[in-house]
């Protein structure tokens, strides 16, 4: 993030805009919004803004541009017609430490315009950092129709309601809980909804009823193989209304960054070179933060379901009384096929597929090998890189075909993602050879659609 987002008062403020065209228009209908005293200067300006100083509203001097103009001045809009004129301005204001903003010279400026979304007191800026200006006004004008006019009021009518509950509640942490259930994050349409008497309804149940809906709770939610356009609705919702987020380490940035911001996060996944965090130490704090009355998030990596020691935290939750549920993620399997652009299982080819892992408690897992070297049967092996020389050895051992073709897809719908597709026979030499160290699916018995067998191995870096 290049630009930083802030909201810059404007009351008992002057702001400067010089310019009288279409550029200084567009600004100076925002600004006009502000409660800023606005100073325009500009020999010449369009009806719009003659109609606006007609009307008090901005201090117009009809003349060239001066240094001088800039003093007392908090804001600078260099916005005439002439990009040599604005660059000039910009270059003063800067030298004099006034952030500055010139049309279209984004390289003049100390500060860019978002796009704007304005329900005052509730304002939404939507910034590109100059790059999609377009996209900006797309997302804009869906929130536009989103967000209802009443949303203000009901920021307004919160705020006095505060005093109140800060008498009442001293110490911030609680009131923090308090504005949390009354605004619990889960269902934004039925807060939009809410009209003054609707709020202070609302507000007066949560008083006397202390304890309902007090207890806290843990979501075992899938994050999926890593991009986050994987994952489910249910998830983002989750996400964003989540206390406490405790996660592995294969959960990827971009979908934490999707977190709410104020939740604490907890990283149980294993350090670099160390150990995991152990299984009962995850249980406890899962227990912890949600017997404290908070909203937990128990992010593992695809499905929470497979290879996810789900059932040992749930048992955990059940045996404390602490209410769970699930919610489903796609599993690396799904969303590596997705990319050879493989089925998983073929009419006519393959009645099943397993869902194998390349390790357990005790190191390379045992397998029903004959069977999986029987000629149509198809696996994905989770946690299978370090183990692949074990898989190719015991898959020969028990039958199965050298050229047996197997597809590996490293870090799936990731940027970095790389496919390599190779066979039984040279699997763990070409893992190897291509640097491949997880996380990675094997899927056995599966090409890469449109992979010439003749050509193998490929790789695909996507
Ligand atoms: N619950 C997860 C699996 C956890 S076990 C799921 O449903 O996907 C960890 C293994 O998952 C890794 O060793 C790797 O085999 C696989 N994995 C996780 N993310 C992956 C990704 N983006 N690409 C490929 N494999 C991945």
């Amino acid at each position: 993030m290049r630009y930083l987002p802030i909201h810059v008062d404007t009351q008992n403020a002057r702001i400067l805009v010089v310019g009288g065209g279409a550029a200084a228009e567009a600004k100076l209908r925002t600004l006009l919004r502000t409660e800023a005293e606005i100073m325009l200067v500009s020999k010449e300006v369009s009806g719009e803004i003659s109609r606006w100083i007609g009307q008090g509203r901005i201090h117009h001097m009809a003349r060239d541009f001066h240094g001088n103009d800039l003093e007392g001045v908090a804001l600078v809009y260099a916005a005439t017609e002439d990009d040599a004129v604005n660059h000039d301005i910009a270059a003063l204001a800067r030298a004099a430490s006034i952030p500055v903003n010139a049309a279209d010279q984004k390289d003049a400026c100390s500060f860019i315009t978002p796009a704007l979304v304005d329900r005052a007191p509730v304002t939404i800026s939507i910034g590109t950092e100059g790059t999609s200006p377009g996209l900006a006004r797309a997302i804009k004008s869906d929130l536009e129709t989103r967000l209802p006019s009443t949303v203000g009021a009901l920021a307004i009518k919160t705020q006095t309601l505060r005093a109140k509950i800060k008498s009442i509640m001293p110490d911030l942490a609680d009131r923090q809980r308090f504005w949390a259930r009354i605004f619990d994050g889960k269902d934004l349409d039925s807060h939009l909804k809410l009209d003054e008497t609707g709020l202070e309804t609302r507000v007066e149940h949560a008083l006397d009823h202390p304890d309902a809906d007090q207890g806290g709770s843990v979501v075992l939610v899938g994050a999926g193989p890593g991009n986050p356009d994987l994952l489910t609705f249910a998830a983002r919702k989750a996400l964003h209304s989540a206390d406490v987020i405790v996660y592995d380490r294969l959960v990827s940035q971009e979908v934490l960054d999707l977190g709410r911001r104020e939740a604490e996060y907890i990283y149980v996944g294993k350090q670099p070179g160390g150990h995991s965090t152990r299984q009962d130490r995850i249980n406890d704090i899962l227990i912890e933060k949600a017997q404290a009355g908070l909203y937990v998030i128990r992010l593992k990596s695809g499905d929470p379901l497979i290879f996810g020691r789900a059932d040992e935290e749930l048992d955990a939750l059940e045996a404390a009384q602490v209410p769970t549920s699930i919610i489903p993620g796609i599993t690396s399997a799904a969303s590596a096929a997705a990319e050879i652009g493989a089925s998983l299982t073929t009419r006519g080819k393959n009645k099943a597929i397993s869902l194998l892992t390349g390790h357990d408690a005790e190191g390379f897992a045992e397998q029903d090998w004959k069977s999986l070297a029987a000629e149509d049967a198809r696996a994905a092996v989770y946690m299978g890189v370090g183990a692949s020389r074990f898989i190719q050895g015991r898959l020969l051992l028990h039958g199965a075909n050298h050229s047996r073709p197997v597809c590996v897809v490293e870090n799936a719908s990731r940027s970095n993602q790389i496919i390599v597709q190779t066979t039984l026979g040279a699997l763990p030499d070409d893992l190897q050879a291509r640097g491949i160290k997880g996380p990675a699916i094997l899927l056995i018995g599966y090409s890469l659609r449109g992979a010439d067998a003749s050509a193998l191995p490929k790789v695909k870096n996507a």
